[in-house]
């Protein structure tokens, strides 16, 4: 591609798109809604694999094409993966210096803090995005899972100046892990679940006895290929550390709350192009929870001044088409604010808003998004699409 066509299609023809880690997590969320949308009668597909190349594609005739071959790669006007950020790192480098110049839309990490590559959620950064495609970006990533649900659910506060700084404890679920995380959920559940089965069919049975029994089934998990993915157990617990060890008592994924909050807002020194504007402190704990999808957090808020819930619940739904305020009570925050209730919807409900004890300026709440849809697959079809139609 060159010239003027930051935008793909601009020949009239339909844009060759190649897709990589389309059976993963991610990616088999983002087929389905890609074809909800009608995004595959826009696009010519090519579909990639890093284990099975020459196997059969999830659409069309064409076999799969080897994912690590530079030359299918480049043949492509974009290139959405989901594969994961060793793959991005060892092809997206080789591929650019080889003059690839095509849209490259990722839903790993690897490359979101590059001053060059957008975090992409457009109803959150519309502004962003339009401002790098003006200048011929062409590296466009999707945001943290959590961040990217955070913001689609209480982006009006910060848009809105009013966040002095935000703390997020998150309470996410196994899919954040992948593919394989999820079966090792399931199958620690069912596992314990048999370890006691006799017991549980019996009502008369001590629950102490049922107790003792499942502890000591999940200690014998522990450093077996029973919990291989997590490296702890899951299953009826909870692993206070998700992503790589900063070294300064700093999760990865804490880390990346602060980080992708402000670059994507356009705020601080990682702002794509710079920002003059200060960074909002962000920061919190990053929790995993045996939910199976979907994830959840709790929000405490320094505003800088008063503003009564009645207003900050109305600037909050009037933000975008897909979040929804949950009125602060017992029935409806047990029907629309679970994990279960949103699962598989685009929904992004922001429930037990209030004012906390510590003043009139600090309010809290509680968010759920599918980190699948709004926190990984939505963003990257929506940026394909506005690529498609810019
Ligand atoms: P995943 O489910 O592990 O899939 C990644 C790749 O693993 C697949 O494309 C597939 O590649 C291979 N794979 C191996 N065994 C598989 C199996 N049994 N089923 C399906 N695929 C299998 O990873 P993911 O969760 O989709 O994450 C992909 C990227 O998105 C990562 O960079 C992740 O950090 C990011 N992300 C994930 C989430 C989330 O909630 N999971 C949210 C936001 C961003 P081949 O077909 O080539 O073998």
């Amino acid at each position: 591609m060159n010239g003027r066509d930051a935008m793909l299609g601009a020949n009239g023809k339909k844009p060759l798109v190649g897709l990589v880690g389309w059976r993963g997590m991610v990616g088999s969320v983002l087929m389905d809604r890609m074809e909800v949308e009608g995004d595959f009668d826009l696009i010519e597909p090519l579909f990639f694999s890093t284990s099975n190349a020459g196997g059969a594609a999830p659409r069309g005739d064409a076999p799969l094409a080897d994912a690590y071959d530079l030359g299918a790669l480049s043949r492509c006007d974009a290139i959405i993966t989901c594969q994961g950020g060793d793959y991005t790192t060892e092809v997206f480098g080789r591929l650019r210096a080889e003059g690839w110049n095509g849209h490259w839309i990722d839903a790993a990490s690897t490359l979101r803090m590059q001053g060059d590559a957008v975090i992409v959620l457009d109803p959150v950064n519309m502004d962003v995005i339009k401002a790098a495609m003006a200048r011929g970006g062409r590296n466009w990533v999707g945001g943290n899972c959590t961040v990217s649900c955070m913001l689609m659910g209480v982006g009006a506060l910060f848009k809105a100046g009013l966040v002095e700084w935000m703390s997020t404890q998150t309470y996410q679920a196994a899919s954040g892990g992948g593919a394989q995380h999820m079966r090792e959920l399931l199958t620690q559940y069912g596992a314990l679940n048999g370890s006691v089965a006799d017991l549980l069919a019996d009502p008369k049975s001590a629950i102490l006895d049922i107790d003792r029994q499942v502890l000591a089934r999940q200690q014998a998990m522990l450093g077996t290929d029973e919990s291989k993915q997590f490296g702890a157990v899951l299953g009826g617990s909870l692993i206070p550390w998700i992503d790589k060890d900063l070294g300064n008592g700093v999760t990865r994924e804490e880390w990346k709350g602060m980080a992708e909050t402000n670059k994507i807002l356009g705020l601080g020194p990682d702002a794509v192009g710079g920002s003059d504007a200060a960074a909002i402190p962000v920061d919190g704990f990053c929790v995993r929870v045996g939910a199976m999808r979907c994830h959840s957090q709790a929000l405490t808020f320094k505003l800088k001044r008063d503003v009564p819930v009645d207003e900050i619940e109305a600037m909050i739904a009037a933000d975008n088409d897909w979040v929804k305020v949950v009125p602060n009570n017992r029935e409806d925050t047990l029907r629309d604010l679970t994990p279960v209730a949103v699962t598989g919807t685009l929904t992004i409900p922001v429930g037990r808003i209030r004012k906390l004890a510590m003043g009139p300026d600090y309010v809290g709440a509680f968010t759920i998004g599918d980190q699948l849809l709004w926190g990984a697959a939505e963003p990257l079809r929506r940026m394909l699409r506005i690529l498609i139609q810019a």
